[in-house]
């Protein structure tokens, strides 16, 4: 049995598109989209999928920012979290450009030793 949820973006139905046209002669309505659910779920188990409950991106965002405090309030984050892990500093040749600093006022690219953090296993 295939389940259908209605789109939770609550201006789903003000959208103005010929998906949402329902209705017979002089009574048209646009209606909330419907979706079956799992339409995304390529490996069939029982994944949660944010598309089960939103028609597209459009409509989840304006639910995301209609709704953000409610939404942030789920789970809400009063500390930052921390994740241990080990790093190796590298040194490598990069290029600055030097705008209008040549003999005729063209760019350089200029080459110097620069670093980078390697960020390794975290475990
Ligand atoms: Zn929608």
């Amino acid at each position: 049995m295939t389940d259908y949820n209605w789109c939770h973006n609550p201006d789903c139905h003000t959208i103005e598109t010929q998906s949402r046209v329902r209705g017979t002669g002089d009574n048209k309505v646009l209606r909330t989209m419907k979706i079956k659910q799992g339409r995304y779920n390529y490996s069939n188990d029982d994944t949660p999928d944010i598309y089960d409950y939103f028609c597209n991106q459009n409509c989840l965002h304006q639910f995301l920012r209609k709704f953000a405090r409610e939404v942030a309030n789920i789970r809400p984050v009063r500390e930052p979290s921390e994740t241990p892990i080990k790093i190796e500093k590298e040194k490598y040749e990069s290029y600055r450009y030097e705008w209008n600093s040549g003999p005729n006022n063209e760019t350089q690219r200029v080459p110097y030793m620069a670093t980078r953090t390697i960020i390794k296993n975290s475990s």
